[in-house]
């Protein structure tokens, strides 16, 4: 770059990236956020303080070593800084696109309240982007084979961080997955216009070449007990997330037209439907979309519904926008994408006609009472404040917890009140011995790099139970 500016240079104001445009991206299912080319991401990395004290790495769940790595691609070199972030994360072109930066590193960062935080994730991102699409990423090397053989369950992140770094240590890896594709959430939920499929692949593929075994369609606790798997393996290491849907338990539930979120972004995301009938699966939804819930699922849900093609989608969330857990850039992205807002407002019937296809949603409108357990204030139903909203389809997107098939049958595997495995959050150690557990199915539905943060924890754990180191 000619001109590129002298570091530091703070009082820019942060970059955020190009977008695609809202009327067009709301009709495809291409990624929206376009990522930085090499100037912009030269620029916005000019920005960078290099702070002695770190804020922003101490406040990410993984460290990574983030003004270093800013740094070295502030001196063009990408492969170094894609280097350097490797050393503490595994998978940054995956974070770097769907972690709430907002809330971790960039929420810490000294310049956010005068000029927008650097954008970390945005330079995460390119820096992986830019290194996998130059070569500049090899696999890492794994050490001599120890003989010892670990059984992982479920591919999604955390068990391909366990997997990855158990490799490295020249320990044998076969990652145990039931459905036909691997990636857990990165390939069943999170919808391809926020990350693209090709990126997972190559994680996967990565993990591959390392010499990790990979095998789809085995449902642990169906197709094979995990004390049948401790036959073979020395290590259990379950991560088999937190798939099942809860319900709402309102009257209408099982009319047609009612989808979990699990079903419909199964059904579009995994399965392609928004291809039908070049794929072969289809789905229904007709003009009138209703999306319950205010989490990253919903707003998933309500954007691939958007670009299926209905008259409206209208999401209902119970309390208001600064309740919303879902990461505040895709709210604004489904704000962007035309999507409708109906706040403090929750569902109490919905209505079918007469062939049992859902019709009308009867809601209610609520106010904000008291803190509830979880801190935020609980929404208090208002009473003689129902109406009614028509709806063709509705998508329940309001929390998940974990498919209880290996615990039910594991015994000795204790779980709390809420199906989730009990695990020492330092080392994954379950209750029994040789099994660990990290990720959704500890935690009940967190983010990416906690599952990640879980699974190296873990895997630092059962290397040292393996060899004592
Ligand atoms: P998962 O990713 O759920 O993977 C578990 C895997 O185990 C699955 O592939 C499943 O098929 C498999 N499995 C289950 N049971 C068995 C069995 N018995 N045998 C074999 N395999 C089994 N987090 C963020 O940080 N940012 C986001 O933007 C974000 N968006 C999200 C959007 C959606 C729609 C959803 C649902 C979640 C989102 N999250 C997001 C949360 C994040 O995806 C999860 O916290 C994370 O994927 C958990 O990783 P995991 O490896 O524990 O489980």
């Amino acid at each position: 770059m000619q001109n590129k500016p002298k570091k530091p240079t703070p009082s820019l104001k942060q970059n955020h990236g190009a977008h695609q445009d809202p009327a067009e991206r709301r009709k495809n299912f291409k990624e929206v956020a376009l990522g930085f080319g090499m100037e912009d991401a030269l620029t916005e990395a000019a920005r960078c303080l290099g702070c002695k004290n770190k804020p922003c790495e101490l406040a990410c769940p993984v460290n990574v070593k983030i003004p270093e790595f800013i740094d070295l691609l502030y001196k063009e070199d990408a492969g170094a800084a894609a280097t350097k972030i490797f050393e503490t994360s595994l998978f940054p072109a995956i974070c770097g696109r769907v972690c709430p930066q907002e809330t971790y590193c960039e929420a810490a960062c000294v310049l956010k309240d005068k000029f927008g935080p650097v954008s970390i994730g945005r330079l995460e991102r390119f820096t992986a982007d830019y290194a996998r699409d130059n070569g500049l990423i090899k696999p890492p090397d794994c050490a001599p084979d120890t003989g010892y053989k670990v059984a992982c369950i479920g591919s999604g992140p955390t068990s391909l961080a366990v997997a990855a770094e158990l490799r490295k240590l020249g320990h044998a890896v076969t990652v145990f997955e039931a459905l036909h594709q691997f990636g857990g959430v990165l390939s069943y939920g999170i919808p391809p216009f926020r990350l693209p499929r090709e990126v997972v692949r190559f994680e996967v593929e990565t993990l591959r070449r390392m010499g990790v075994r990979f095998l789809k369609n085995v449902m642990a606790g169906k197709s094979i007990t995990v004390q049948e798997l401790k036959k073979d393996f020395d290590i259990i290491y379950i991560g088999s997330g937190a798939g099942l849907p809860s319900p709402m338990n309102t009257p209408g539930e099982d009319l047609v037209g009612v989808y979990s979120s699990n079903e419909f972004l199964t059904r579009v995301n995994l399965m392609e439907a928004f291809k039908f009938p070049v794929t072969d699966t289809p789905y229904y939804i007709g003009g009138k979309v209703v999306v319950v819930g205010g989490g990253n699922t919903a707003m998933d849900s309500a954007r691939c519904a958007m670009r299926l093609g209905p008259d409206s989608v209208t999401l209902l969330y119970r309390r208001t926008r600064a309740e919303m857990p879902a990461r505040a850039e895709e709210v604004e992205n489904a704000m962007e994408e035309g999507i409708k807002f109906e706040f403090l407002t929750a569902p109490v019937e919905l209505e079918g006609d007469e062939k049992g296809r859902l019709k009308r949603v009867k809601c209610i409108r609520m106010a904000l009472g008291e803190p509830d357990a979880s801190g935020r204030r609980k929404p208090v139903p208002q009473e003689g404040s129902e109406f009614y909203i028509e709806a063709s389809s509705l998508v329940v997107a309001i929390g998940q917890s974990p498919n209880p098939v290996i615990q039910q049958t594991t015994a000795g595997l204790s779980v709390n009140k809420w199906g989730c495995i009990i695990a020492d959050e330092a080392t994954g150690k379950t209750s029994l011995d040789g099994v660990y557990a990290g990720g959704d199915v500890v935690r009940g539905g967190a983010t990416v790099l906690l599952a990640m943060k879980d699974g190296k924890n873990a895997a630092r754990a059962i290397h040292k139970a393996l060899t004592g180191k």
